[in-house]
């Protein structure tokens, strides 16, 4: 029953669409030391590397000869990439390949830095804060402070970008009232994109010998969030698709989710953004295969959350946005 209102829910809002991303990891330097990944700056067990901005380009270039005009920029919180730098490359991207959408996923910067980006063509961001629990934040995130994340995201969308966020499920420690909570601040918060990301241990990390989380929670999170929140994007994780595997994947893309992200980083260096364990990572055509299977149509275009493409809404949301953050 469930299920069926929020399979429901899906296609009055997005029809069969499922929207591809491509993506680029474009940096596996961090500064900062969540204790569940790989990336974080005490593992030093992981050779590390940087693409050039000629490399970054060539590869949007490729993400776009595919037919797809979303891509994602995402690393580890890494400064060698100034904003300034980040902003030309924004420009630039924007001057080659005008009706392409361009997210960033770099982490923490100062307020005045979003506004640099968003007028330089960036208009989405992604931004998780994985746990909303001061408590459990403090303690997964040693370097970091959970007001400061959530600080970040009211400047991002102040700035005026489309904005995404989510959080981890099986962190050890979360009970399910946390995980109700994050329901809560999601909704609350009116993110754009709900990313709800199953808890795999990294090697080398404080947690490499903690059991994963339940991918059945994740399952039934999306469908939740779905429910709750039905014009929001809920993207389908890669740590997820990597434990269930194909079949629970198409499942899912049947009734609840609508954003699919393909992995465009070059394959040199693709194995050594290691978050997780095990990390899958699917070619374009196994993609829309699967989608196809699912009922669903692979849809190339930018994709924008339902509110952005229904103006009246949308104008009217952002204002009373913005009147709260001020
Ligand atoms: S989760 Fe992000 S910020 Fe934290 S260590 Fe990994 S790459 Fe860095």
């Amino acid at each position: 029953m469930l299920l069926h209102q929020c399979h429901l829910l899906t296609e009055k809002y997005y029809g069969k669409q499922v929207f591809l991303r491509g993506i680029i990891e474009f940096s596996n330097f961090c500064s900062q030391s969540c204790c569940y990944c790989g990336l974080r700056s005490e593992n030093t067990s992981i050779p590390r590397y940087r693409l050039s901005i000629e490399e970054i380009i060539e590869t949007v270039g490729r993400i776009y000869k595919d037919g797809i005009r979303s891509v994602v920029l995402q690393s580890g919180e890494d400064l060698f990439y100034t904003t300034s730098v980040i902003a030309d490359l924004c420009s630039e991207i924007i001057r080659c390949y005008p009706d392409l959408a361009i997210t960033l996923s770099i982490g923490e910067r100062e307020s005045p830095a979003y506004r640099k980006l968003r007028k330089a063509g960036a208009s989405r961001f992604l931004m998780k804060h994985e746990i909303v629990n001061p408590i459990l934040y403090r303690s997964y995130h040693p370097k970091q402070e959970l007001i400061t994340r959530l600080g970040a995201q009211q400047s991002i969308r102040k700035a005026g970008f489309i904005l995404g966020s989510g959080f981890l499920i099986g962190l050890p420690g979360q009970t399910i009232t946390d995980i109700y909570n994050e329901f809560l601040f999601l909704k609350q918060n009116r993110f754009d994109m709900w990313g709800i990301g199953l808890f795999i241990p990294a090697d080398n990390t404080p947690l490499e010998n903690t059991v994963i989380g339940n991918p059945s929670l994740v399952y039934r999170s999306m469908i939740c969030s779905r429910i709750y929140e039905p014009q929001t994007m809920i993207p389908i994780t890669t740590a997820y698709h990597s434990t269930v595997g194909d079949d629970a994947t198409i499942l899912a893309l049947r009734d609840v989710a609508n954003v699919y992200m393909i992995n465009y980083t070059p394959d040199s260096v693709k194995h050594l953004y290691k978050i997780y364990n095990h990390k899958k990572s699917l070619s374009l055509e196994k993609t829309c295969d699967l989608i196809q299977k699912a009922g669903k149509k692979p849809t190339f275009t930018k994709g924008e959350p339902y509110r952005v493409n229904h103006q009246k809404y949308a104008t009217s949301y952002w204002n009373t946005r913005t009147d709260q953050c001020r």
